[in-house]
């Protein structure tokens, strides 16, 4: 009974010292999809004042892949999960925060290497176990504009999109090597822009690994240390869809109390 008391009080006094960062944008018509989504749609269906009280829902329609959101596993390996069919507790996980953004902004067509990921290694430690690693690029400042975010002044021909992401070497390496449940970045897909083959996609996917696009605020989080819950939409047979998706900072890891509890226990 004291033990349980103590946990309580423990989970409590945690919760009151973390940060939620919103690594999520807005999902509206302005928002960036791949080309050939059919478009967003949000339309009011009522707003009005009743009898006693004000009423109001409305109809959204969406394609999967657009503005912040998780690839399912089956997105480009056959038979791999769909969305209802990924584990809840692989929509949870310690965050790894890789910024590469100083790289990107000299080449367009960078693409996060096993050297970046072995760079970080060797300042932060070795990448914890089923860990959601965030490769930050500086584009998540480019959204909505499709135009900066696929860096191109063709928007509708993704042969012209110029963006970096994540090298195919990199994701071998991170689900061979290393233990991961999800793998992101701030542009618009987990392949870069001259990809043809979408070989990165194709190696999460076989892996059982999530891929999150469009993600924000990356360069908020600590280098390690946080907690990612990404909040994907539950679609039945889905291959991926719109993810809420939040970053939380224990602020009293270190203090010794409470360490590691939201890492385990959440
Ligand atoms: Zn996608």
């Amino acid at each position: 009974m004291i033990a349980a008391v103590y946990i309580l009080a423990c989970v409590t006094s945690s919760f009151a010292a973390v940060t939620v960062i919103d690594l999520t944008h807005d999902l509206s018509e302005d928002s960036v999809f791949w080309p050939g989504a059919p478009p967003f749609n949000f339309t009011i269906l009522n707003r009005e004042q009743r009898d006693g009280f004000w009423y109001e829902f409305n109809y959204v329609g969406t394609s999967e892949h657009g503005s912040t959101h998780a690839d399912a596993p089956a997105h480009f390996a056959k038979g791999q999960w769909r969305v209802h069919e990924i584990p809840a507790s692989n929509l949870v996980g310690p965050a790894v925060m890789i910024d590469v953004s100083q790289k990107a902004k000299s080449d367009p067509d960078y693409r996060l290497s096993v050297d970046d990921i072995q760079k970080w290694e060797a300042t932060h430690g070795r990448i914890p176990d089923r860990a959601v690693v965030l490769a930050y690029f500086g584009i998540d400042k480019l959204y909505p504009n499709p135009f900066l975010v696929f860096g191109t002044r063709t928007p509708s021909d993704p042969t012209t999109f110029h963006f970096p992401s994540i090298h195919p070497e990199a994701a071998t390496f991170l689900t061979g090597q290393r233990s991961v449940i999800a793998v992101g970045v701030d542009g618009p897909s987990t392949d870069y822009g001259q990809s043809t083959t979408f070989d990165t996609h194709v190696i999460l996917g076989k892996h059982n690994v999530l891929g999150l696009e469009g993600v924000n605020n990356i360069a908020k989080l600590p280098p390690r240390g946080a907690t990612v819950v990404i909040g994907l939409i539950k679609t039945k047979d889905g291959s991926g869809g719109p993810a809420r998706i939040l970053g939380i900072i224990d602020d009293r890891a270190g203090s010794g109390v409470c360490e590691g509890l939201i890492h385990t226990d959440l």
